[in-house]
């Protein structure tokens, strides 16, 4: 054999008092081979010799997608984009088994050659994969915390059913010269608008705000929980509640992103009643509408009798609540001698959403 003939004196086969005989190994690879046996008899246990290859034990293959997203949306500069990995089977669309992009005016974007979906921003494609991404950060989101509660329990669409598995349809283009966006529970979907602003130039998509469609999103997550709460003769404080937990949604979102707990932080001196991005729910949409926090303050200390009687002003009493739980919570848990602030704020957001979510089931 070729193998022996390049080792001609095998130490496995000499005699291990012997002084190893004297022979010049090549580094080809049968020598390694023979040499990895041969350390397998001296030292027993050894992952690998020094200067061997890494173990030949594959590591588990990760599915999931790396996509290019807005981190709020486009006019929240210093956030900018994103790269996100999606754990999990993302098909083209994209879409996968619980969401799938269904925009007639979108052709379907294709992953790339690793199976991810980069594209450039401000084009038909990159609106489809952001608007994908945010839904499907949503979902793992109120997921995640529902395992972590120990609650095993799915979070089905309304609709699903064990005969109708039908995922929510996604549609960045989904109302034209609308300025709006909304969940629909007898489409099953979520549908975006976009606009010109009166006065400017440049059009204004929602689909690109990253609240919006976590807002969206959240209403959808929330409608598969409690079907009555969305029923027209519900009083208007149910359907604040429902709005309530559409801007909660993108908070919590936004704060279970390192980078942007990093960013608030940063923004904020880490005192999270000041001014910061986090609180402002849609600053793009909100800037059309001349506010500069926002479509809706998150941060702020409304009552009842203040409100009103629509719903998405009623929704900022309940939000303002539990802002101010989270402001506190961080407050007291912080200990920057300890640890990272932003690492702080990551946790005592995730402990506050589960308990924000098991307490609207147990409602
Ligand atoms: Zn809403």
């Amino acid at each position: 054999m070729e193998q022996r003939a390049l080792l001609p004196d095998d130490p496995i086969t000499t005699e291990r008092d012997q002084p190893p005989v004297a022979f010049i190994p090549t580094p080809s690879a049968a020598y390694r081979q023979h040499r990895k046996a041969a350390q397998l008899l001296d030292q027993p246990g050894s992952p690998r010799g020094a200067g061997e290859p890494a173990s030949e034990v594959p590591l588990p293959y990760a599915f999931g997608a790396r996509v290019l997203m807005w981190k709020q949306d486009p006019s929240v500069l210093d956030m900018g984009t994103r790269k996100a990995f999606l754990p999990g089977i993302v098909l083209a669309g994209p879409r996968d088994a619980r969401i799938a992009s269904g925009d007639p005016g979108i052709s379907p974007v294709e992953p790339n050659a690793f199976g991810d979906f980069v594209t450039m921003p401000d084009t038909p494609q990159f609106d489809a994969v952001h608007t994908f991404a945010v839904v499907r950060q949503t979902l793992t989101m109120y997921q995640r915390s529902l395992s972590s509660s120990g609650a095993e329990m799915p979070l089905p669409w309304q609709w699903n059913s064990s005969i109708d598995t039908a995922p929510l349809q996604i549609f960045p283009y989904g109302l034209p010269n609308v300025m709006n966006a909304f969940y629909s529970r007898t489409q099953n979907c979520l549908k975006f608008g976009d606009f010109v602003p009166s006065g400017q130039s440049e059009r204004v998509f929602t689909c690109r705000s990253f609240d919006i469609v976590a807002h969206e999103t959240g209403h959808a997550v929330l409608d598969g929980l409690k079907p009555h709460w969305l029923l027209a003769d519900a009083p208007p404080q149910t359907g604040g509640l429902h709005e309530s937990f559409g801007d909660l949604t993108a908070i919590f979102l936004a704060l279970s992103q390192l980078d942007q707990c990093e960013a608030v932080v940063a923004q904020t001196k880490a005192r999270l009643h000041d001014k910061t991005f986090l609180a402002d729910i849609a600053e793009q949409f909100g800037l059309a509408l001349g506010s500069t926090t926002g479509l809706r303050n998150a941060d702020n200390d409304l009552t009842l009798s203040q409100a009103g009687t629509q719903v998405h002003a009623i929704s900022q009493v309940f939000t303002g609540g539990v802002y101010d739980i989270l402001a506190d919570l961080f407050a007291l848990e912080r200990n920057p001698a300890l640890e990272d602030d932003a690492a702080v704020l990551h946790r005592v957001a995730s402990w506050l959403r589960g308990l924000v979510l098991r307490a609207l089931i147990a409602a």
